[in-house]
């Protein structure tokens, strides 16, 4: 089957409004996605024919909620390649996963013991760790990075030792794009026994992660940044973890019986999902992971490329231009300034245009010191995204840039 853009917008109502009188180019995918209608319809089914608790009715409508929220981690086990389904949690989205897998870890870390994190991770990966370092007495250490956005690997070979209990470690730059050897940093963890947290909310969207033949330990993503709804994530637990780390949260839906001399725990993924989820995000999630999956991720990829390359050369044309994060292994992220005029001034004048994009520090300030800038523009495209749309960003900058210079 080819690909059909034309037909592909039409999933996307939003694409059709206008913006400031001008025609909506969004180009923030790396903040989050827009929602085909096959979403938005699966979430309007969900209340209009069959909204009821799970996993406790004996009622047909809950008996038919639960199959659905089942049927839906099953999709995910499925696009994931995990073992097992009971290893697929459903969280909030990836901060919550982030911060679940760190509170079970302060009870299995002690004084010495060492974290390692890269330069390149958005702020949901570095702050739950620092809190963990400050109630455990861990130590953070960190992967540095070089001028085109890759991480130092000599570097990183180095900092492991016996110590090492935990690596973290961005699948994709949120901020820069660039794709990491995830694999040689697992396989090198491994080596010294620390277990290894991918942080995969940049990368599903792009690419589609096998937790087995990666050998991860604990992958996690959010919903919403892959055509699915805000609110609503998943947690991969390789099985042996899943045994190992305690409850995250206390109450209903996680126990198997509770007295108050001693109350035992449910199995996973029960275990770390206390109290009513969201089972509407949950069922979303899987449409939209079946949605992608109707494109395909190698017609995705495709695309994509297609408008980094071209948007990459067009924009580098512009007087001026520098953009950051220059590695050949990179997904559809383009961040840049235009001389010394701040990110937020163009950013604003976009806006006038119709064009959205994200304008910061895009939540990784440590990228930004690094460069010794205090943001930059970041443009994001998704696979709905067209040349044209390219087109009209590179003729908004150029008119911002003589708007303020
Ligand atoms: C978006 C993002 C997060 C945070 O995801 P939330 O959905 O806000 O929890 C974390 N890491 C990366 C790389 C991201 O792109």
């Amino acid at each position: 089957m080819s690909f059909d853009i034309k037909k592909i917008r039409e999933d996307f109502p939003i694409l059709k409004r206008k913006v400031n009188n001008a025609p909506l180019v969004y180009l923030d995918n790396a903040a989050t996605s827009q929602k085909p209608q096959q979403v938005i319809d699966c979430i309007v089914a969900y209340y209009s024919n069959y909204n009821a608790n799970i996993h406790r009715g004996v009622h047909s409508l809950s008996q038919e909620a639960t199959d659905a929220y089942e049927k839906a981690r099953k999709t995910l086990q499925l696009h994931f390649n995990a073992a097992h389904s009971h290893e697929i949690l459903f969280t909030a989205g990836t901060t919550e996963s982030i911060n679940l897998v760190a509170s079970g870890f302060s009870e299995l870390l002690k004084t010495g013991d060492e974290i390692i994190v890269s330069a390149l991770e958005h702020h949901s990966n570095i702050v739950p760790w620092q809190m963990l370092c400050e109630r455990t007495g861990a130590i953070l250490k960190v992967i540095p990075m070089n001028e085109d956005g890759t991480l130092q690997m000599d570097r990183y070979s180095n900092l492991l030792n016996d110590n090492t209990k935990l690596v973290f470690v961005n699948h994709i730059s949120n901020a820069l794009g660039i794709i990491n050897p995830i694999k040689k940093i697992i396989e090198q963890a491994h080596q010294v026994g620390a277990a290894v947290l991918i942080d995969g909310a940049q990368a599903c969207s792009h690419i589609k992660a096998d937790v087995q033949a990666l050998d991860v330990d604990f992958y996690v993503t959010s919903a919403h940044k892959m055509c699915g709804p805000t609110g609503v994530g998943m947690l991969y637990i390789k099985e042996a973890w899943g045994k190992t780390l305690p409850p995250y949260q206390g109450g209903g839906e996680m126990i198997a019986t509770v007295t108050f001399e001693k109350t035992t725990y449910a199995e996973m993924p029960h275990k770390f999902e206390a109290g009513t989820p969201n089972i509407c995000g949950g069922i979303a999630f899987g449409a939209a992971v079946d949605y992608l999956n109707s494109i395909g991720f190698d017609a995705i990829k495709k695309q994509e490329e297609a408008l980094l390359s071209y948007a990459t050369e067009q924009l580098l044309q512009i007087d001026g231009l520098k953009i950051y994060g220059t590695a050949s292994e990179k997904t559809s992220v383009i961040s840049f300034n235009v001389s010394e005029i701040h990110p937020y001034d163009i950013g604003t004048i976009l806006d006038k245009l119709g064009i959205a994009v994200r304008t910061g520090q895009h939540c990784t300030q440590p990228i930004m010191d690094f460069y010794g800038i205090p943001g930059t523009v970041r443009a994001s495209f998704a696979f709905y995204n067209t040349k044209e749309e390219v087109d009209a960003l590179v003729n908004a900058v150029k008119r911002a840039t003589m708007m303020l210079s």
